[in-house]
């Protein structure tokens, strides 16, 4: 079978979990409290946060619970909240402790640029955040500042420092690959896991239908780092069962790890495990799919659930085995801020 054609069309989805038509089980939804955000990042909104038109308003904090019921209804228990920047949502704390007080939800992540971080970490663990993961692209602060049109590197640092204070079940960075890795960029990264014990992951840069001249100029393979490694004796780890994405290596003189995030890598959506819910209500069974399907209108009333539930269910089949980023088709997403990265 191909890498896309699709499996037979019956539901196979039951209140019993969520599985597709190629018996992978979805345990883990990114919801997506907005797609605002106040970072401008070369390859996500170099311009900055452009409201797009014809659009619907963002959810309620009430639909997004409702959602978060029905699938933790059929069997999902971890979720991610992410965006856009998740944190410049007004409402971000209250729906962090609604989303952890669902039945079922076992954990709540987010993924964050950092920005509140120093501040607010020790109220984001209170209103139920278990783990947090922070967007470093680059240690070298002048570049730092070029890609996110921020200056505040050093701020976010002591964010994290802070955050690891807090008892947070994991503190993770993700750090976009981004042109050669030059020597001195590499011994900023490992000094910074040699005493922290941070998961720092390198991720493939990936083409979106807005960042296709960057993608062409900056993307870089993850076995460049691999080799690099491999070469100074850090050895991978297992991955447990149902982990993410990500292949982590282990050094003795190192707290943290550094691992790789490869999209473009064969066989990377063998092991996918989650599910996307856009600000906006649409599920997306792949972050390089469609439109996604509408929730929204099964959102309205807590007596929809049953219906919804349904809907999900019926969904779960139409998940292709895997993205067309290969073939450079990026589907219907303009940037990874539009559907919550
Ligand atoms: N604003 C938050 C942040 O930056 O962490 C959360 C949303 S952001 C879309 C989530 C993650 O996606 C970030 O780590 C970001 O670096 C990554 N990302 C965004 N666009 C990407 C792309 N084209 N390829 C790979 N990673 C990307
Ligand atoms: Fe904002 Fe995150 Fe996109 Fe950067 S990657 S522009 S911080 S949403």
């Amino acid at each position: 079978m191909s890498r896309t054609e699709s499996p037979s069309l019956q539901p196979t989805a039951s209140l019993a979990g969520l599985e597709d038509g190629f018996a992978r089980r979805f345990s883990y939804l990114r919801l997506s409290l907005t797609e605002r955000c106040n970072f401008r990042c070369t390859y996500c909104l170099p311009n900055g946060f452009e409201k797009r038109r014809g659009l619907t308003e963002e959810l309620s904090s009430a639909e997004m619970v409702r959602a978060v019921t029905a699938f933790a209804r059929l069997g999902l228990w971890k979720v991610r909240l992410t965006g856009g920047e998740p944190t410049v949502h007004s409402d971000f704390i209250a729906i962090t402790q609604a989303v952890a007080e669902v039945p079922g939800i076992r954990r709540v992540a987010m993924t964050t640029n950092g920005y509140r971080l120093a501040r607010e970490a020790q109220a984001w663990r209170a209103a139920g955040i278990d783990a947090i993961n922070v967007s470093i692209d680059t240690l070298e602060p002048e570049r730092f500042a070029r890609i996110t049109g921020h200056d505040r590197l050093d701020q976010i640092v002591t964010g994290i420092d802070r955050a690891l204070t807090l008892g947070f079940a994991a503190v993770k960075v993700n750090s976009v690959l981004m042109g050669d890795l030059d020597d001195a960029e590499w011994a900023r990264i490992r000094a910074f896991v040699s005493g922290r014990p941070v998961a720092w992951r390198f991720i493939e840069l990936m083409r979106t239908n807005d960042n296709v001249a960057l993608h062409s100029r900056d993307a870089r393979p993850a076995e460049m780092v691999r080799t690099r490694l491999v070469r100074e004796g850090w050895v991978a780890r297992p991955r447990e069962p149902g982990a993410g994405p990500s292949t982590d290596y282990a050094h003795p003189d190192h707290a943290g790890t550094i691992g790789l995030i490869a999209p473009y890598s064969e066989g990377f959506c063998d092991s996918c495990n989650r599910l996307r819910l856009s600000s906006r209500g649409k599920l997306h069974l792949c972050l390089f799919g469609d439109g996604g399907i509408d929730l929204r209108p099964l959102l309205q009333d807590d007596a929809q659930g049953d219906e919804l539930v349904a809907t999900i269910c019926k969904a779960m089949p139409m998940k292709r085995q895997g993205h067309r980023l290969h073939e450079g088709d990026s589907g219907a997403t303009p940037h990874l801020a539009s559907i919550g990265g």
